[in-house]
């Protein structure tokens, strides 16, 4: 197993290399060289295997030996850690809640994934690492979370003043240690373009290794395709139809790998909010990336998908074959609010708005379809979203974990748009 650049003019290299490399330099993405295919064993067991065994099984043919089997089942072990509970809303629609991590959203797994990789490989660096993350929400606090306390590496993460909600803040502000966040007064945007400046600084690369722990890493990446076995592993009956929320669409390709790697899946939905340029590609086969825009379920408020690359990928840009497993729907706002409002009135669940956007577009994907049934993913702990209170009338349930976070003291420190001021606290970290 190698992996290669989607586009093509970079040299293949290994998992370890992918991990630490982040992107290639032709600014493609990585992609394995082969999908490996899972045993009919595995597959048939699901129900008997613990999720680490599952996690290691499953991931085994991407590592490729660059971490031995000991070593790399404990950091799966580690990774998988909580609860994955496939959750029956009615007769033909579960939800697989993978909001039970440290961040409440499923974005844990893959930070946590990463992070141990990463501690792996620089056990016996001499040189420090610093992961510089940029974040509108949830991204920074799976990051943080997933490396606080991990030995070797220096977490730095950006995020805008005043544009996160109570919740999230708290996520990025309370860990301390090894995790510096600075609250930059600007925007996500600006604050991303730090984060590629810093990276880009071939002084300070001089210093330390630097990396970011974005979304594109295939160590953050394929590490998604556990949750596609942990809901099959819960699920009776004919293979379900999965309906993905979807901003940047790394979970839905690692979902789709893993049915072309054997798991049995009826049909995938891409779940999007009015960001809607892979419904209006699967429409007319012209992908015309725009400006994203804001909506409820703003981790989905994406113009320009940096994983619908992978996707093509999976199915050799054979655009007959994506659309036969491939469905796309964008649901508005008010539709995302409505359903929330319906969701709760009828079943007493609450949905994050970026669930009602799972949620809506697999009930409409039924009213066509009679006799299917399926699952569409939680990606986040309604608690999280300041508005979801506002929405449903009644505020969510508090988990205990977020409980002892309001305890805690916010330690962050105020910037602003100001490229120098970073610098001077990256240095101080080397
Ligand atoms: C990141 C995120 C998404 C979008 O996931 P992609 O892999 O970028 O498509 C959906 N929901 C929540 C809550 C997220 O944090």
């Amino acid at each position: 197993m190698h992996y290669f650049s989607t586009n093509r003019q970079s040299p293949h290299v290994s998992f370890r290399e992918a991990l630490l490399n982040g992107q290639p330099d032709d600014k493609g993405l990585y992609f394995p060289s082969e999908i490996p295919l899972l045993t009919n064993g595995l597959i048939a067991n699901l129900p008997g295997l613990s999720n680490e065994q599952i996690a290691f099984d499953v991931i085994r043919p991407y590592v490729d030996g660059d971490i031995s089997d000991v070593d790399l089942f404990e950091i799966c072990r580690e990774t998988v850690d909580f609860d994955f509970p496939l959750v029956a809303i009615n007769d033909r629609i579960s939800t697989l809640e993978l909001f039970h991590g440290p961040t409440l959203a499923f974005k844990d797994v893959g930070a946590r994934f990463m992070s141990r990789c990463l501690r792996h490989f620089s056990k016996n660096n001499e040189e420090k690492t610093i992961v510089i993350v940029a974040t509108s929400g949830d991204t920074g606090g799976a990051v943080a979370a997933g490396f606080h306390g991990v030995e070797g590496i220096e977490v730095v993460i950006l995020y805008p003043k005043d544009k996160v909600s109570k919740v999230q803040e708290l996520q990025l502000t309370t860990l301390g240690g090894n995790v510096t966040t600075l609250e930059l007064r600007g925007t996500f945007d600006d604050c991303q373009a730090i984060a590629k400046q810093a990276l880009g600084d071939i002084d300070l690369r001089t210093k330390a290794h630097f990396t970011s722990a974005n979304s594109i890493n295939v160590a953050r990446w394929l590490p998604q395709q556990f949750y596609y076995f942990y809901a099959l592993k819960q699920w009776q009956g004919e293979p379900p139809v999965i309906s993905v929320p979807s901003g940047n669409f790394g979970n839905l390709a690692s979902g789709i790998l893993a049915h072309i790697s054997g798991l049995p899946v009826e049909k995938f939905i891409a779940a999007c909010n009015a960001n809607d340029v892979v419904t209006r590609f699967l429409q007319t086969e012209n992908y015309e990336p725009l400006p994203s825009v804001a909506t409820l379920s703003n981790a989905m408020d994406v113009g320009a998908p940096s994983n619908f690359v992978r996707i093509l990928e999976i199915f050799d840009n054979k655009f007959i074959d994506l659309k036969e497993k491939l469905e796309s729907v964008s649901i508005s706002d008010e539709t995302t609010a409505a359903t929330m409002r319906d969701v709760y009135a009828k079943y007493g669940y609450t949905l994050d708005p970026h669930g009602a956007v799972g949620y809506r577009a697999l009930a409409d994907h039924f009213e066509k379809n009679a006799d299917s049934r399926g699952i569409f993913l939680e990606t986040a702990h309604p608690v999280k979203f300041d508005s979801v209170g506002e929405i449903i009338g009644q505020a969510p349930m508090v988990p205990q974990s977020v409980e002892s976070l309001f305890a805690k003291e916010k330690q962050s420190i105020e910037i602003g748009n100001d490229y120098t001021a970073v610098r001077e606290i990256l240095l101080s970290k080397i």
